[in-house]
């Protein structure tokens, strides 16, 4: 562990008080569902604001009469009004190779390794968008594949928070999540002993595919909540870009820290779980085992908290579709189950840390293709329109225009241009099933990817 790292961990934990897990103060008061803040509901529909235009047209919007209406009306299917929108540096994405350092390393007489095509995806589109669409608030379209029209940020300070990472621009969401971060806060802060949360990536002004980090936050109706308790003390803006979260694991990697993971963390969990409109709750396997532990007798909100990879420091709160808005697309509900038998046990296994690094990587040439980002043909076509809507639109190189059929028949010359080239220089391809089983030549197989297969 690094000495900065070491440092912020004990400073948090000494900030916090921290106590270790006792069972017998697992059962926070107060958990009937508390009536709707008046507040927050006032928020939610103090929305004056333009009404979304469906069906991909582009928008213009007026701040004089708050009033969006199609660029032209009627049947204009014009592209993205180009007068007002900001030239933008659109950076392509090259598709992380599946082999990683092969094409160095496979030079011969001048000759390089045709690489993998770049493709600009959405994600390129939506992570330059600085501000939000001032539109009615609409989740579009699902968790991993959507927008969001009429995103609030969540105040960077509030009475019961502080959101990290400032520079990402990230703290956006529906109104209605924005409502609900601020009711959770307050009640952990009133019942729970948390001074208060430090919020971790919401979503992007507009929503959408992030560059970094996430499969799902692109409709702003998921929200990152840290588990490390907030210092009593305002946080510069530094230190929300460097301070390290705690991790709730001890050192196997497959059971929870009793010094960091606290009555306090399995109280804020359950809090979060009992909100109604709250969906599904994802962390790490080992968090899971601990509060089927921790439950007692009181089991219902278990089933809404789903083990996922990843999530040591923090838990992912997803709310559902707002009411309204047929657009957005749900997820099935979880069964009920409170999850805790072989299901948690069955995903332990799945995250036992690797003893070894995986095998070095034979010298073959891979010609599987690898996963393409998601272009802005994969999303709603409202989403295209979104980008588009003033204030400081964004526009849509023809580039990221590209078809999922032209995608895969660049991807395809691609592969056709290796194999071609390890026949001349006399090198083995990987068959796709062999690549797919080799660790060491499994397409980025990251996070992020498994995230979106599966949440
Ligand atoms: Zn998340």
């Amino acid at each position: 562990m690094r000495a900065e790292r070491l440092f912020a961990l004990l400073f948090a934990l000494g900030l916090a008080g921290i106590t270790p897990l006792r069972s017998d103060v697992l059962s926070p008061p107060a958990f009937a569902e508390p009536a709707p803040d008046p507040k927050s509901v006032a928020k939610t529909n103090d929305h004056k604001l333009p009404d979304f235009v469906p069906d991909g047209r582009p928008l213009t919007f007026s701040a004089e009469n708050n009033s969006a209406s199609p660029a032209a009306s009627g049947k204009a299917r014009s592209p993205a009004p180009e007068t007002s929108a900001r030239t933008i540096k659109i950076k392509t994405e090259p598709i992380p190779d599946a082999a990683g350092a092969e094409t160095s390393s496979l030079k011969s007489d001048g000759a390089t390794l045709p690489k993998w095509p770049e493709f600009v995806g959405a994600k390129n589109l939506f992570g330059k968008v600085k501000k939000p669409a001032p539109l009615s608030a609409r989740a579009i379209g699902y968790y991993s594949r959507g927008c969001l029209s009429g995103a609030v940020p969540l105040p960077i300070d509030g009475p019961a928070w502080q959101e990290m990472r400032l520079s990402r621009n990230r703290n956006w969401g529906h109104p209605v999540l924005i409502a609900l971060i601020e009711r959770l806060a307050l009640d952990a802060k009133k019942y729970d002993g948390w001074s208060g949360l430090l919020m971790g990536d919401i979503a992007q002004p507009r929503g959408g595919p992030m560059v970094s980090g996430h499969a799902s936050h692109q409709v702003g109706l998921d929200a990152d909540v840290w588990l490390t308790p907030m210092p009593k003390r305002r946080l510069t803006r530094q230190e929300r870009e460097t301070m390290e979260p705690l991790s709730m694991l001890d050192s196997t990697g497959l059971a929870v820290n009793p010094k960091t993971f606290t009555s306090k963390q399995v109280a804020l969990i359950k809090r979060a779980a009992s909100y109604s409109e709250v969906e599904r709750i994802f962390v790490h396997p080992a968090i899971k085992k601990a509060l089927c532990e921790a439950a007692g007798t009181d089991r219902k909100w278990l089933g809404k908290v789903r083990p996922y990879y990843g999530h040591i420091h923090h838990f992912h709160l997803r709310i559902k579709c707002p009411p309204g808005f047929a657009g957005c697309r749900s997820q099935t509900p979880p069964t009920g189950d409170d999850g805790c038998g072989k299901e948690v046990d069955q995903w332990l296994a799945r995250v036992i840390p690797a003893k070894s690094p995986p095998p070095p990587r034979p010298r073959v040439v891979n010609v599987r293709p690898p996963r393409p980002p998601i272009m802005l043909s994969d999303l709603p076509a409202e989403c295209r329109s979104l980008l588009a809507a003033a204030p400081d639109p964004v526009s849509v190189p023809s580039a990221a225009l590209m078809t999922k059929v032209a995608v895969r028949k660049a991807l395809a010359k691609a592969a056709a241009a290796r194999a071609a080239f390890a026949k001349v220089e006399g090198i083995p391809i990987v068959p796709a099933k062999a690549a797919a089983a080799h660790p060491a030549l499994r397409p980025h197989l990251n996070k992020t990817t498994a995230a979106e297969k599966g949440k």
